[in-house]
Formats: structure tokens, sequence, C-alpha cells
């Protein structure tokens, strides 16, 4: 049998780029970063730490190429981007779609840092992701696509360096993929190299919901503290992938009105409410919200521009820019996607007084319970689901407090308020660690 090592490629090194290039409302590494600068400049961080923390640690560009099902060889690129990992392994999602760039993923990689950060996993953060159409492969090319590059990135890979977990199409079964393709390598079996596993193989029970249900707590809170009952609260959800579909079920089930969903589609209005559990059942049968009975047709669009006291974007980035910010109408914006809301219509929603919970609070119940998962497998010992939902929802809802105080203490909104919160736990462990030369 041939070493597995000998086939793999050679790994390019791109060195951390300081320049601000490429400057529009939506690069997602610039969102991130005017955020980040904001909150910085806040924290009156010092100027050696603030090039530090905005410099990813590692970026990495591989080629992945794979045999198509018709012996053709196709050659797809795969990024890797290790943002900080001074708190611990880089944890992060991996993607498989054709929007990928290196900016997204240098942007997700650092989000990932601060989301961790917030909720105070001992993680830092990183993303990956490869540059392909999942759509129009085969399962058995998604497999060679996924050990493949599995193979090219080994040497950053595991439990104790980098962690991937399902993201934008990838799922229990890519992260199978990635957990025997590590192991051969390894020869032994390493289930904490990746979360959002198979329950099977070493995943935890509550990692599929746990992003929405993460939504449902924080939101909650939200409610709570702009004193609007739960049983009449309306709620609009873009998105009905597994955040989305699982917020809108479990906020319909503590007694919210859900009056809008919507897929990459278009979406279905009822003022009086969807009857949430009919609607999986047709989408279970439809594959997409399109022809529902008894709702009207709304497009994407309009479902941000509703009136509602909840709005859960849990789509796709920059579908809430400067152009629409003012049409806004939700009193809260619960960021159930990474990176929503551009910076620019960040200034516009908070001057309209909307209590917006940031992406890196708001969805990060997925990566706690990936964190759960990776101390269950690490201690080889499994909690039931109560055990899981009750530890998310102590960590989201301390997490969410921490926020509003830090928000409260500088006068800042919730946002800047949760990137000064994750920016000073990982500038802390910065200066305890001091500079190795
Ligand atoms: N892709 C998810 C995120 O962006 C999950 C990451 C994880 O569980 O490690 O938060």
């Amino acid at each position: 049998m041939s070493n597995p090592k000998t086939r793999r490629g050679a790994i390019s090194v791109i060195k951390p780029d300081r320049d601000r290039r490429f400057v529009t409302e939506d690069n997602p590494f610039e969102a991130m970063m005017s955020r980040f600068d904001d909150a910085a400049r806040r924290l009156n961080l010092e100027p050696g730490l603030y090039k530090v923390l905005r410099s990813p640690e590692k970026q990495i560009i591989v080629a992945v190429p794979i045999m198509r099902d018709n012996g053709e060889i196709e050659v797809y690129t795969g990024i890797r981007v290790l943002h900080n990992t001074s708190r611990g392994p880089a944890k992060r999602g991996s993607r498989f779609d054709l929007a990928v760039t290196l900016d997204e993923v240098k942007a997700l990689a650092a989000w990932m840092t601060w989301k961790c950060a917030v909720v105070n996993l001992p993680f830092g953060g990183g993303k990956g992701g490869v540059i392909c159409d999942p759509t129009t492969m085969s399962v058995n090319e998604l497999e060679r696509l996924t050990r493949r590059y599995t193979a090219e990135i080994i040497e950053i890979l595991g439990p104790d360096s980098d962690v991937p977990a399902p993201d934008v199409n990838t799922n229990e079964r890519v992260m199978a993929w990635i957990m025997d393709t590590y192991s051969m390598h390894k020869g032994h079996t390493v289930t904490a190299v990746v979360t959002g596993k198979p329950i099977e193989m070493g995943g935890s029970l509550g990692r599929r919901d746990a992003t929405g249900r993460g939504c449902l707590v924080v939101a909650k809170q939200a409610l709570a503290r702009l004193e609007i009952p739960l049983d009449q609260a309306t709620v609009a959800v873009q998105g009905f992938g597994n955040v989305g579909s699982t917020a809108a079920r479990l906020m319909a089930a503590e007694g919210m009105r859900i009056v809008a969903v919507s897929d990459k589609k278009g979406g279905i209005y009822d003022p009086k409410g969807l009857d949430i559990p009919s609607v999986l059942e047709w989408i279970k049968e439809h594959r997409f919200l399109e022809g529902f009975p008894g709702a009207k047709v709304i497009s994407n669009e309009e479902l941000l521009t509703l009136k509602c006291d909840v709005l859960v974007p849990a789509a796709l980035e920059n579908v809430i820019t400067s152009k629409n910010a003012g049409a806004v109408k939700a009193r809260i914006i619960c960021e159930g996607a990474n990176g929503p809301t551009t910076a620019k219509a960040d200034a516009i929603l908070d001057k309209k007084g909307i209590f917006v919970i940031p992406d890196i609070l708001a969805n990060a119940g997925g990566v706690t319970v990936s964190y759960f998962e990776w101390v269950q497998d690490r201690g080889g010992y499994f909690w039931d689901e109560e055990t899981v939902n009750e530890r998310l929802e102590k960590i989201m809802s301390k997490a969410f407090d921490e926020v509003v105080a830090m928000a409260d203490k500088h006068g800042v909104s919730m946002r800047i308020g949760a990137y000064m919160l994750a920016i000073e736990r990982v500038a802390a462990m910065h200066r305890m660690r001091g500079l190795y030369a």
C-alpha cells in the first residue's frame, strides 16, 4: 500500500496580509475588521497586540485534485485559515461552496475566534472551505474531495490544533469522512478531530439543534429585556436550513408566533402565524417552501422588512445592508447566520434603536455543543440530551448577560460589546503568555 503522505501536494503558506485593499461594504473581512477596530479602540488595546490580533496566524491554499465519476481529473482549491489559537485549538466550520474566497474564510476564521471567546470556550478560531459546487457532484465525488482535502491539510488538523465542524453544504457524513481519513493517517481512531459527527461515531446528542436552540435562548433574553411577553412575540426567519428551521421550530414550541419563513427561492407569510410542524412536513416532501398552502408568498427582501418583534437572519452573509437597514421594522435581530449585517447597516440599526444580538453571540450555540462533543470524545463518556441542553442554556445565557453588561458599561451596541468582551479575553491570554521569540 502506498504511503498516503507521499501523495500529498505542496502546501503554500501565504504571509498574513495587513493591507486593507478591497474595501467594499460586502467584503466580509472588512466587515469584521471595522467592528474589531472599533472595539479595540474603545478597549485601548496596546498597538502591538492590535497588530497580532488582526493578523490571521496561518493561511493555507491547497490544490485538491480528484477523479470525477467520468474518469476525468478535476482540481479544486481548498482554503484553510487559522486566525488565532492562543486560547486553544482552532475551532471552525468547513464549507463547500462556489462563493468561498480567501477574504471570506479569513473573516469567518476571525469570527470563530471572537465567537469562542464570547461564550468562553477554550478554543481559538479558524475556518476552512473548498471552492466547488457540491450540488453538481455525486456522493462518491464528494467523498473523494473531502478525503483529499483532509489529506492536504493533515499537518494542521488534530484535536489539539484544528477541529472542523459542519458549515455551508457540509454535514455529518462529511465529518465522518474527515474523521476516518485523519484516523487512517494516524493509525488509530481519533473521534475528537471533528465535531458534528453522527451520534454513533462519537457525535453529541443535541448538536444538530444546538445553533437554533442557542438562538432561542438569547432571543428569549432579549424579549425579556424589552418586556415583550413570549406569547405575544412575532418572529420572521430568513433561511430554512438547519439553523433557521430549528430556531423556528423551537421558538414556535415556546409559544412565539412565526409569521414568516423563507428559503433561497423565497418566503411564505401569515400574520396569524404559520403552523411550523406543517411547514416542516411540507419541506420534507417538497424540499422548498414554495407552494405551501394558505400562506402569502413574499420575497426574501420583503421578509427582512416585515413588522415583527424578532427577525432571525439565518441564511447567508450581507443580507442587511445600508440599502435596506432603514426599512427594517423588527425590534430585535437575532443573527443566526454568520455576518448577515454589514458594518454600514449596523450604524443605521443602532440609530433606529433595534436590539441586535450579534452573530458571534446569537449563533454560538453550535460551537458550544461542538465543544461538549470534543469534551465527551476526549473523556470517552457521553451525556444525555437534557444535560447537553441545560449546559448549553447556561453558557448562552451567561454570555448574553456578559455582553449586555459590557455594552451597558461602555454605552455601545451589543455587537461592539460582544467584540469588546471577546477581544479582552483573547488579549488577556496573549498578555499572560507573552511573546515567543
Ligand atoms: N460552522 C459553525 C459556526 O460557524 C460551527 C463551528 C463549530 O461547531 O466548530 O459556528
